[in-house]
């Protein structure tokens, strides 16, 4: 059955449902990674078939490589910070990709157009953002920060008087741009993407974790005098959850007439609990503020979103005009002159149907059962003798190593990157090392909506384990 075949589709269809359905059961006790997760990938080989097998064939093979899933959807993995799905979630994005919309714009599917809008108000709402801010989906954060800071580009050159959205940046300086250490790789490769230089964001850091130099920051932005600048705040950094004192850094933009972008990955999501809200305080007086959603929302990747105080800004940057589309003056709106993507996965309708399922109640007692659970995480890491941890956990992340007492410090970093290869390698959980002010590191991040107190309690369990055996067979 070489070509494509409507006669196929139900058992296809059949095929799908019954492995998501083993996939999913499996997923709260089945390996994070398997031992043979890598050889199994490379098991998928060979060219380009001259004839195909049909796709019940195709779809076979590929349910056989279930070894080469990690599974990041699942409640035991605490490596970078990833999140699962939810049910709603999940059964929208199944229903995304039959419909198949094209989400660029409203004559191509009012229903995801619709959507977005709905969906970006309801998560403006959520977030505490101001009435009058608006915003677009993304493929994910680095997307939305490139959104966000494309935005802050075309701010800063119309400053200078030129439009570098028609005419580039040939006939403008080097844009001044400022952060803390905090400031995450994603915003450097959009600032790389838009032509601006990866390396010229001064990382303003007054210790080795990268905390803001609040004081260096505003004698930075005062001899810029009536240069207009970009500074980049970071609510939720990757090491240790912690934040760049937003609120502060607002007052010296509006002060000194800078652009203030907030990239809030996860740490967004501290908005939703009175708990954690005052990390964010001041977010509401930034220009362009982002978050991810396939992190702490729970919906499929890949999913993220900007936010602008000025949506009109989205037009003059993204606009595309061509004969047969519709103009950005259009009545209803047109994603595709709002975002870097022409044609788009309609990923609004998990975004919505998850809201519309679990509301503002149900996410905050997501958000709020992670911060329990990170701290349960540091208390177990206090109470060990074994283990020190490093770092306050103002929000889901817990940075700590393994570190028996008769371990010789000079040795401790080597040791606990071992552990992290065999904490991956056993697969029980996934989590890896980072380094924290020059030291090797643990820093589990929970976002996974299914992650329960047995879940995280192997965190330390598995790491004494696996640090007792390299121990012993040093
Ligand atoms: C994850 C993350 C990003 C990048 O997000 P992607 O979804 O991988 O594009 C940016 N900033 C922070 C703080 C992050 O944690």
């Amino acid at each position: 059955m070489p070509d494509p075949d409507l006669r196929e589709l139900d058992e296809i269809l059949d095929l799908a449902r019954a492995e998501a359905d083993r996939f999913l059961e499996g997923l709260p006790y089945e390996p994070v990674r398997t031992q043979r997760a890598t050889e199994a990938a490379l098991e998928f080989d060979g060219a380009l078939p001259e004839e195909g097998e049909g796709g019940l064939a195709a779809l076979r093979e590929l349910a056989g490589g279930g070894e080469a899933l990690i599974r990041s959807a699942g409640p035991r993995f605490f490596h970078w910070v990833i999140g699962g799905t939810t049910p709603a979630a999940l059964g929208a994005d199944w229903l995304t990709s039959a419909f198949d919309q094209n989400a660029g714009a409203w004559d191509s599917s009012p229903l995801s157009a619709r959507l977005e809008v709905l969906a970006v108000d309801w998560l403006r709402d959520l977030f505490g953002l101001p009435e009058g801010w608006g915003g677009v989906l993304t493929t994910g954060a680095t997307m939305a920060n490139f959104v966000g800071l494309a935005c802050a580009r075309s701010w800063w050159a119309e400053r200078h008087g030129v439009d570098v959205d028609v005419e580039g940046l040939g006939e403008l300086p080097p844009a001044p741009v400022l952060s803390s250490g905090y400031v995450h790789p994603s915003a450097t490769k959009a600032l790389s993407m838009l032509g601006m230089g990866r390396d010229r964001v001064r990382r303003l850091s007054r210790d080795a974790a990268g905390r803001l130099d609040l004081d260096a920051l505003e004698r930075e932005l005062a001899a810029l005098g009536d240069q207009p600048a970009i500074v980049i705040g970071n609510a939720g950094e990757v090491n240790a959850g912690d934040f760049d004192p937003i609120a502060a850094m607002a007052d010296l933009c509006e002060e000194h007439g800078a652009w203030l972008h907030v990239d809030g990955a996860f740490g967004l999501f501290a908005a939703i609990s009175p708990r954690t809200a005052h990390l964010v305080s001041g977010i509401e007086r930034a220009n362009s503020v982002i978050a991810d959603g396939h992190k702490w929302l729970n919906v499929p990747h890949d999913t993220g979103f900007a936010f602008l105080r000025d949506p009109s800004r989205l037009g003059r940057v993204f606009s595309v005009s061509a004969a047969y589309l519709p103009g950005p003056d259009d009545e209803r709106p047109v994603f595709f002159n709002l975002g870097p993507e022409s044609s788009r996965r309609a990923r609004s309708l998990a975004v919505w149907a998850t809201l519309r399922a679990y509301g503002r109640g149900g996410y905050r007692r997501i958000v709020e059962r992670h911060l329990d659970l990170a701290q349960r995480v540091a208390r177990r890491v206090d109470e060990a003798p074994d283990f020190e941890r490093l770092a306050e956990v103002p929000l889901n992340i817990v940075c700590f190593r393994y570190r028996p007492p008769d371990v010789p410090e000079e040795e401790l970093d080597e040791l606990n990157e071992r552990i992290g290869r065999d904490v991956m390698a056993d697969g029980r959980i996934y989590v890896g090392t980072t380094t924290y002010e020059g030291r090797a590191a643990f820093r589990p991040a929970l976002v996974n909506w299914r992650s329960s107190e047995e879940d995280v309690d192997l965190i330390v369990d598995v790491i004494r384990e696996l640090g007792e055996r390299a121990r012993a067979s040093a």
